[in-house]
C-alpha cells in the first residue's frame, strides 16, 4: 500500500529526530512491501524565517490533504522576541484547529531497560509500564465562557466548564477503540462527587461502553486518579478524561517514565486522521550537536502505523526495534549520566533501523 505523509521537521533537533524517524520508516516500507511518501513542509520558526508566518495556507493545504502528519518540533529562542500571535507554537494551535485535532493521547510508557530512569520504585514498574491518557483536546474549561464580574467579595473572574454529550461521546469512543487494540481496559477520570460535567460525562462514557462489551470500564475521581497513578500505576491501561484534567495527568504519567526523550504522542481527528509528535520540544540546547534522542519521534511515527494506517504488525516492528536497541545498552547521552559512552543521533537512527 502506498501511505502520504505530511512531514513537518520544523526547528531545533525537529530536523534531526525527524530525519532518523523517515529512516527507520524507510526500513518497515520495505521490510512490509508499503511505500511512504513523505510531503515536507513548513511550518513555526522555519516557516517564518521562509515565509514570514508561522504557519502558511499551503502547509496546511498540504497536512489536510495526507494520510497523516508527523512533526518534530516547533520554537527556539530565535523567535521569542515575537508577540504572541506570530510565535512559532503558534503553529501548533493553528495545526490543532484547522485538523479538527480533538483526541490527545499520550503514552506513559517505562521500558525496563530503563526502570533506572524512573522516579518510582524498582517493584512498582517491575516488567515495564504502558499507559495511555487520552485527553479531550477542544472543549471543557480551557474553551467553555470566561468573564470578569464583581461581588461582595471584591472583582472575580469565572472559566466555565461544559461538556456537550456528542464531544464526550467520540473522544470516549477514541478510548475505548484505543483499548480494543490494547489491554482491554478503560479508566474514566472526572470529579462527578462535585461537577455537573462530569455526571454528564460519566453518563456518557458508561452509555458509549456499552457497545465495547470486552472492555472493563472503571470510574475514578480525578484526585484518587492522581494518587493512584504513582501508587499502582500497573492498574491502569486506557485513561480518558477532560482537556483540564488531562492536562495535569498526562504530565504525572510522563514523569513516571523518566525521560522526555523516550515519549511519543498522537492528537488524532474523526476518521483515524491524526498528528503524530514527540512530547519534547525543540531542544535549542543541544540542536545541532548530535546529542538528541531520537527515540520520541521514532515511537510516535509506530503510533501513526498503529493508530491511523491500521498497521500493527509493522508497528511492533518499531516498537520491538526499540526495545532491542535498548537491550543491547545503546543509549543517547540524555539517559546515559557520567558512567556511560552514549551513541549519536544518527547513530541511534541507524542501530534502531537495522533491528527492523
Ligand atoms: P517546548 O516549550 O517546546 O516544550 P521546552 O524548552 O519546554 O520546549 P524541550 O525542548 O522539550 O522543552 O527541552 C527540555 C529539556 O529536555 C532540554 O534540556 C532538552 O535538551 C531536553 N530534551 C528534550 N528533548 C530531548 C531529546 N529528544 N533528546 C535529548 N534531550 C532532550
Ligand atoms: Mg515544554
Amino acid at each position: 500500500m502506498n501511505y502520504n505523509i505530511a512531514v513537518i521537521p520544523g526547528d531545533g533537533i525537529g530536523p534531526e529526530v525527524v530525519a532518523e524517524t523517515l529512516k527507520v520508516l524507510d526500513k518497515v516500507g520495505d521490510k512490509f512491501n508499503h511505500k511512504f511518501n513523505y510531503t515536507q513542509v513548513l511550518a513555526g520558526g522555519a516557516a517564518i524565517d521562509e515565509t514570514g508566518e508561522c504557519l502558511p495556507s499551503e502547509t496546511v493545504n498540504i497536512c489536510k490533504n495526507s494520510d497523516a502528519v508527523l512533526l518534530g518540533a516547533v520554537g527556539g529562542p530565535k523567535w521569542d522576541a515575537l508577540p504572541g500571535e506570530q510565535r512559532p507554537e503558534r503553529a501548533l494551535l493553528g495545526i490543532r484547529k484547522a485538523l479538527g485535532l480533538y483526541a490527545n493521547l499520550r503514552p506513559a510508557m517505562v521500558f525496563d531497560e530503563l526502570a533506572d530512569a524512573s522516579p518510582l520504585k524498582p517493584e512498582i514498574i517491575a516488567g515495564g509500564l504502558d499507559i495511555v491518557v487520552v485527553r479531550e483536546l477542544t472543549g471543557g474549561i480551557y474553551f467553555g465562557e470566561k468573564g470578569h464580574k464583581d461581588t461582595p467579595m471584591g472583582p472575580a473572574a469565572y472559566d466555565v466548564e461544559e461538556y456537550s454529550e456528542g464531544e464526550v461521546k467520540r473522544i470516549a469512543k477514541v478510548a475505548f477503540d484505543m483499548a480494543m487494540k490494547r489491554g482491554k481496559k478503560v479508566t474514566s477520570v472526572d470529579k462527578a462527587n462535585v461537577l455537573e460535567s462530569s455526571r454528564l460525562w460519566r453518563r456518557v462514557v458508561a452509555e458509549v461502553a456499552a457497545d465495547y462489551p470486552d472492555v472493563t470500564l472503571d470510574n475514578l475521581y480525578v484526585d484518587n486518579a492522581s494518587m493512584q497513578l504513582v501508587r499502582n500505576p500497573k492498574q491502569f491501561d486506557v485513561i480518558v478524561t477532560s482537556n483540564m484534567f488531562g492536562d495535569i495527568l498526562s504530565d504525572e504519567a510522563s514523569q513516571i517514565t523518566g525521560s522526555i526523550g523516550m515519549l511519543p504522542s498522537a492528537s488524532l481527528a474523526d476518521g483515524n486522521f491524526g498528528m503524530y509528535e514527540p512530547v519534547h520540544g525543540s531542544a535549542p540546547d543541544i540542536a545541532g550537536t548530535g546529542q538528541a534522542n531520537p527515540i520520541a519521534t521514532i515511537l510516535s511515527a509506530a503510533m501513526m502505523l498503529r493508530y491511523t494506517f491500521g498497521l500493527m504488525d509493522e508497528a511492533a516492528s518499531i516498537e520491538n526495534a526499540v526495545h532491542k536497541f535498548l537491550k543491547n545498552g545503546y543509549r543517547t547521552a540524555d539517559l546515559c549520566g557520567d558512567a556511560k559512552e552514549s551513541v549519536t543521533t544518527i547513530k541511534a537512527g541507524d542501530l534502531i533501523a537495522a533491528e527492523i
